[in-house]
């Protein structure tokens, strides 16, 4: 039997939330190199968890895709950190030859497997963590700026459609912090870019 090319830890049959203005279904992606105190898939963080019980596997996604073709617009790959997973272009590539629009959610922490999947994608929702000097403080995760921003500028100059959006969470990002983004975002020419205020709900504690 062929392996599956991605570990899936989500699925989501119908989403008009995922990809502004589309009717998609959702797959999440296993595994995230990073660890944001406000992340609310916290369970999709390890690489190899348990699967989900209530979770179908590939081949059963393939299926429940195969019919609602004609019903969707498209399917998003979303995680977690799609990209984490070497077999992404290959799990795009099924689905595409099924006619389906592709999106895909990514923080951008591989700029080099971006560069690989960008012409196989129709729109990016690309997570914008902070400026680049602050992204450790966000991610947990040294030199994770430096990767992040060399993966939005090959979005930028690739012409894929794309929405930007940062998660604004306060006790993270102080007031010089914002200004250090909006002064990234202006040099960048992202005028539509989108602060989301951090929800608590569904995320792990902190430390006091
Ligand atoms: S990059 Fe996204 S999925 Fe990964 S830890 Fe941060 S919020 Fe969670």
């Amino acid at each position: 039997m062929t392996p599956p090319p991605i570990r899936v830890g989500g699925f989501q049959a119908m989403s008009l939330c995922d990809w502004p203005g589309q009717i998609v279904a959702t797959v999440f992606c296993q595994g995230c190199p990073w660890d944001c105190p406000y992340c609310h898939n916290p369970q999709l963080i390890p690489p190899r968890p348990e699967t989900p019980a209530d979770c179908p596997d590939w081949d059963a996604i393939l299926d429940l895709l195969q019919d609602r073709r004609g019903l969707l617009d498209g399917v998003v790959f979303s995680g977690g950190e799609p990209t984490l997973q070497r077999g992404l272009p290959d799990a795009i590539g099924q689905v595409r030859r099924m006619g389906f629009r592709i999106g895909l959610h990514t923080a951008g922490p591989y700029p080099g497997r971006l560069a690989r999947v960008l012409p196989l994608l129709d729109w990016v929702g690309f997570d914008i963590k902070s400026g680049k000097a602050d992204y450790d403080r966000v991610t947990r995760v040294k030199g994770s700026g430096a990767r992040a921003h060399a993966s939005l500028r090959l979005l930028l100059a690739s012409g894929v459609d794309h929405e930007t959006r940062t998660t604004y969470d306060p006790a993270l990002l102080d007031n010089a912090a914002l200004a250090r983004l909006r002064a990234e975002l202006a040099g960048l020419g992202l005028d539509r870019h989108k602060m989301q205020p951090c929800r608590t709900t569904g995320t792990r504690p902190r430390d006091p």
